[in-house]
């Protein structure tokens, strides 16, 4: 029995004697399954190819985690470091004992959570390698849970999972989709770690909001107005998306109006 990757997305599925059929994350709307068919892998076969673990200390207390060469949509996750326990922001594809060292050296995890379903990736592996540490799945996304572990916890609304680290449900992207808000982050200015939930732009002064990012879909504006909303209670100057170039150094809550302000315009709707 082997738990197969999508190449793809890099989720990874449950356990079994043969590569599954579909990946129901690439199948849905807001992503693809590649041209040339569905394909797949495991974590021994990535390790053969020289796929590693890269760590980046971000700033104090963030180091980002990503995979070299990329995987998947290639995003890379976060480590929010706190006194009482780190959180793992979104996950990766892949994982070996080298990562899990250099990560334990920084006081392991105690919590991994996740802005949506495409950032799933190999999240059980990860949890398992760090004593069982709790999985956050929001209510609304469990149906996009390809391998079920008794490490997941459901949750909805908001969540904090150690002291000024706190899950915000948005919706959007996906009905589950969420941020993490760090209020330490940034110098104690407060950072919002995104993934693809409010997405940073290559034009790293703004963010946008998209059904399907691949696909180009748009979202109403009820939804991008329920998006703002939801994180308005909160201080930050710093957005940290999925990738590594995707991060506004400051100015996070004008550019958050100013950029769902252009957006709603360009969709004819009032801001
Ligand atoms: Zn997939
Ligand atoms: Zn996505």
């Amino acid at each position: 029995m082997r738990s197969y990757i999508c190449v793809t997305c890099a989720v990874q599925q449950a356990a079994g004697e043969a590569p599954p059929k579909h990946c129901p994350i690439c199948e849905d709307e807001r992503q693809y399954v590649r041209q040339g068919g569905q394909s797949w892998t495991t974590i021994e076969e990535l390790r053969l190819m020289d796929h590693r673990i890269e760590l980046r200390e971000l700033e104090p207390g963030l180091v980002g985690v990503g995979v070299t060469p990329s995987l998947g949509i290639g995003q890379r996750a976060l480590l929010v470091r706190t006194a009482n326990g780190n959180v793992l922001w979104d996950c990766v594809g892949y994982i070996d004992d080298d990562a899990i060292a250099a990560i334990r050296a920084r006081g392991g995890i105690s919590a991994i959570a996740f802005s949506h379903p495409h950032f799933y990736g190999a999240m059980v592996e990860w949890s398992h390698a760090f004593g069982g540490a709790p999985i956050y799945i929001p209510a609304a996304d469990r149906e996009w849970v390809q391998r079920d572990d008794p490490a997941i916890v459901t949750w909805r609304g908001t969540r904090e999972l150690a002291q000024g680290v706190t899950l915000v449900q948005c919706g959007g992207h996906f009905d589950g989709s969420a941020v993490l808000h760090w209020a330490d982050g940034a110098s104690g200015r407060g950072a919002l770690l995104v993934g693809d939930t409010i997405t940073v732009v290559p034009d790293v002064r703004f963010v946008s909001f998209m059904r399907s990012y691949p696909n180009l879909i748009p979202l109403p504006a009820d939804e991008i107005r329920r998006i703002v909303d939801r994180v308005r209670p909160y201080r930050f100057d710093r957005i940290y998306g999925g990738w590594w170039d995707r991060v506004m150094a400051s100015g996070g809550i004008p550019a958050v109006k100013a950029s769902a302000e252009r957006y709603l315009r360009w969709i004819g709707a009032r801001p």
